[in-house]
């Protein structure tokens, strides 16, 4: 199965693709992962997106098509993917289109999780992620820096992204740049809308009700 997980940051869409890539048994790719580990990484893409990342903007669509690109080529991608943070412009639509076609993968669900934005702002301001293993909680969920996910001592951080002043920049992008990619999916596919407000299990079911 091949899905593309659509939402605005903070919704919820790295918690949800996660869990899915466990029941499913298919890769996450997840952009922003593979952007986060180019910084950790120091390399020349790290070090150009990061300015990028810390302001709240879009690393620009050439760079993107070409990660995309090679993610999707690869081997762990020929039995299905769940895309996490891509597309996030029409262009980027419409390169992915392109790519799936040169593939021979023609089917997709489109998947959008909605969350108002009050609600948004409240769990960027209050989360944080794990360096080692990408898992995300809220910050209520642990007394120390330790990721109860993967064990890592100390790998727990405050993406430097979800500050209040970036967080309203990324909405704006969101808003602006990247709910017309919606439009574009409508015009020809049906587009799966999921209440992303509730527990995480309970959205999780939600998700798979209707990919069955
Ligand atoms: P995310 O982890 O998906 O919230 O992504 C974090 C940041 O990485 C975004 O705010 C962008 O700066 C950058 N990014 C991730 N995916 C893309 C994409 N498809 N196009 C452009 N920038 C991206």
């Amino acid at each position: 199965m091949r899905i593309i997980l659509f939402g605005a940051p903070g919704v919820g869409k790295g918690t949800q693709a996660k869990i899915l890539s466990t029941k499913l048994n298919i890769p996450h790719i997840s952009t922003g992962d593979i952007l986060r580990d180019a910084i950790e990484m120091k390399t020349p893409l790290g070090m150009e997106a990061k300015k990028l990342m810390d302001k709240g903007e879009l690393v620009p669509d050439d760079i993107m098509v070409g990660i995309f690109r090679e993610t999707l080529k690869g081997e762990k991608s020929k039995n299905g993917f769940i895309l996490d943070g891509f597309p996030r412009t029409v262009a980027q639509a419409k390169e992915l289109d392109k790519l799936l076609n040169e593939l021979n993968m023609h089917q997709k669900k489109i998947v959008a999780i909605t969350a108002d934005e009050e609600e948004i702002v409240k769990r960027l301001t209050n989360r944080k992620a794990c360096k080692n293993c990408n898992y995300i909680l809220a910050l209520d969920e642990t007394k120390d820096n330790n990721c109860p996910n993967c064990g890592a001592k100390d790998s727990l951080y405050q993406r430097s992204d979800d500050k209040e002043e970036v967080i309203k920049k990324r909405l704006f992008i969101f808003n602006s740049t990247t709910k017309p990619v919606l439009n574009y999916y409508e015009l020809y596919s049906n587009v799966i809308y999921i209440n992303g407000i509730g527990q995480v299990e309970e959205v999780n079911q939600r998700i798979l009700s209707r990919l069955n």
